[in-house]
C-alpha cells in the first residue's frame, strides 16, 4: 500500500503517470519529459486594496506538456493555490485534452488569494495585473486561460479586456467568457453536462438506474451546483449536497429548486428546511450509489476511504482521492471514473468557444450539447474498452489513453 504522508500532490498524481508509462514501457528520457512541466512561471501581484495598502500576491502560470497543441487550462484564485498544486493540476490538463483527444497541451495558472475577502474592484486589479505579468506566455496559438476554482466568466472577460488592451481585440485568449463578450452559450454549465453523461454511460454498462439513483455531490460550486440540477432532471434522488459551510442530507431526497432557492436567498445550502445538518466529511460516508466530489483535492484519504458506502465513484473535482485511498477504493470494489474524464466537459466546451471565436462563429445550445455528448461519450467507450482489455482500473485506462496519445506526437515531431 502506498503511505507516505509526505508525497506532494504533484508526487501523487504522477504514481497514477508511473503506472501507466510503465505499462506503456515508456524509455526514460521520454517518461522524463512527459513528467515534468515544459515551463513554470511565478510572478509578483502587486494589487491596491479599496483601503489603500498595497498586497503582493504570488501568481503562477504552468505549461506542462505542448506537444498535442497550444496549452489549455484553467485559472485558479485560491488560498492553496501554491507551485506544487498549479503542477498537478497542469499536468491532468495535459492527461485530460489528450484523453478526449483536443488538439490541445496542458497548463495551469492560479493566484494565491482569497477571493471571497476581496472586492470586485480588487479582483479586476488583480486579475488585470496577473494577466499582465503572464502576458508574455500567452496567446491564442500559445496558452488559452479559463475559468476554475474561484474564477469565473467575470475573471475572463477582465483576462480578454487586459490582454487586448496590449494586443488589440482578441476574444479566443480566453475561454469561459461571458456570451456577450464571445463566450459559448452551455460553457457554464458543460462540466456538470459532462459528468453526467459519463454517468448515464457508466450506469447503463453496470446495469444501474439513473432514474431514482441516489446521489451525493460534495461542493456546490460551478461544477457541483450544475452536476445536481442536471442529474436531478434525469430523475436522481439527490440525497446530499455540500458546500463551504456544511452539507444538508435528506435520505428521501432533496426538492432541487427550493434547494437552488434557499441558496439563493442564504448565500449557503446549509439550513435548508427538511434536512439533516451533517459535516462536509460525514457527507462522503452516506450511503448512495453515485458519490460525486465536486470540491477540491485530496477529500477522500486513507482515514475516510475506509467508510465511504458508495456504489460507484465520479471525480467531478480534480485530484479528489489521494493514490492511498484510491487503492483502498479498488480493493474494496468500489469503481471510480478519474477526474480527466469525467470532469472533461468543461475543456471540451472551452475548446468550442475558442474554434466559435477563431471563426467568427455562434454555435446554438443543441449543437453544444450533441457534440459534447459525442465527445464524452467517446471517451468514455475508449477507457471502458481499455479498462476490460487491459484489465486495469477506469483511472490506469484513462492515464493508459492520454499518455500514450503525448508520447505518440513527441515521437512523431521528432524533437527528441
Ligand atoms: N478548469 C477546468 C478544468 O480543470 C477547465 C479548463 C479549460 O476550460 O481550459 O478542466
Amino acid at each position: 500500500m502506498i503511505a507516505n504522508p509526505t508525497l506532494s500532490t504533484f508526487d501523487e498524481t504522477n504514481i497514477f503517470f508511473d503506472r501507466a508509462a510503465d505499462r506503456l514501457k515508456l524509455a526514460d528520457g521520454v517518461r522524463e519529459l512527459l513528467r515534468r512541466p515544459w515551463r513554470e512561471l511565478t510572478v509578483s501581484v502587486p494589487v491596491r486594496m479599496d483601503d489603500g495598502r498595497i498586497e503582493v500576491f504570488t501568481g503562477y502560470r504552468i505549461q506542462h506538456n505542448g506537444a498535442r497543441g497550444p496549452y489549455k487550462g484553467g485559472v485558479r484564485f485560491h488560498p492553496a493555490a501554491n507551485l506544487d498544486e498549479v503542477r498537478t493540476l497542469a499536468s491532468l490538463m495535459t492527461w485530460k485534452t489528450a484523453l478526449v483527444d483536443l488538439p490541445y497541451g496542458g497548463a495551469k495558472g492560479g493566484v494565491q488569494c482569497d477571493p471571497y475577502k476581496m472586492s470586485q474592484g480588487e479582483l479586476n486589479r488583480l486579475t488585470r495585473r496577473y494577466t499582465i505579468n503572464i502576458e508574455h506566455l500567452i496567446g491564442i496559438t500559445r496558452d488559452i486561460p479559463a475559468p476554475d476554482l474561484g474564477t469565473n466568466s467575470q475573471t475572463m472577460a477582465w483576462m480578454m479586456d487586459a490582454y487586448s488592451q496590449i494586443h488589440g481585440y482578441t476574444p479566443g485568449i480566453v475561454t469561459g467568457k461571458p456570451v456577450e463578450l464571445g463566450g459559448s452559450v452551455g460553457r457554464d454549465s458543460a462540466t456538470g453536462r459532462g459528468v453526467v453523461y459519463v454517468m448515464t454511460e457508466m450506469a447503463k454498462d453496470m446495469r444501474m438506474s439513473v432514474e431514482g439513483g441516489r446521489v451525493v455531490v460534495q461542493g456546490f460550486g460551478q461544477v457541483g451546483s450544475w452536476t445536481v440540477r442536471l442529474a436531478s432532471e434525469m430523475g436522481c434522488n439527490i440525497v446530499g449536497v455540500s458546500d463551504i459551510s456544511g452539507a444538508v442530507y435528506s435520505p428521501s431526497g432533496i426538492d432541487v429548486d427550493r434547494l437552488f432557492r434557499h441558496k439563493q436567498e442564504t448565500g449557503t445550502v446549509t439550513g435548508f428546511p427538511g434536512a439533516d445538518r451533517l459535516t462536509n466529511e460525514e457527507l462522503l460516508e452516506i450511503e448512495c450509489d453515485f458519490l460525486i466530489p465536486a470540491a477540491i483535492e485530496r477529500v477522500i484519504h486513507a482515514k475516510n476511504a475506509p467508510k465511504i458506502k458508495a456504489a460507484v465513484i465520479l471525480e467531478a473535482a480534480n485530484h479528489p482521492i489521494t493514490p492511498e485511498a484510491d487503492e483502498i477504493l479498488n480493493d474494496r470494489g468500489i469503481p471510480i471514473m478519474p477526474d480527466i474524464l469525467v470532469n472533461a466537459g468543461g475543456v471540451v466546451v472551452s475548446y468550442f468557444e475558442w474554434s466559435q471565436n477563431l471563426y467568427q462563429q455562434h454555435w446554438e445550445a443543441d449543437r453544444v450539447s450533441e457534440e459534447l455528448s459525442k465527445i464524452m461519450t467517446r471517451a468514455y467507450g475508449a477507457v471502458r474498452d481499455t479498462k476490460k482489455r487491459e484489465g486495469i482500473t477506469y483511472r490506469e485506462a484513462a492515464f493508459l489513453i492520454g499518455i500514450k496519445r503525448v508520447a505518440h506526437v513527441t515521437e512523431l515531431r521528432g524533437f527528441i
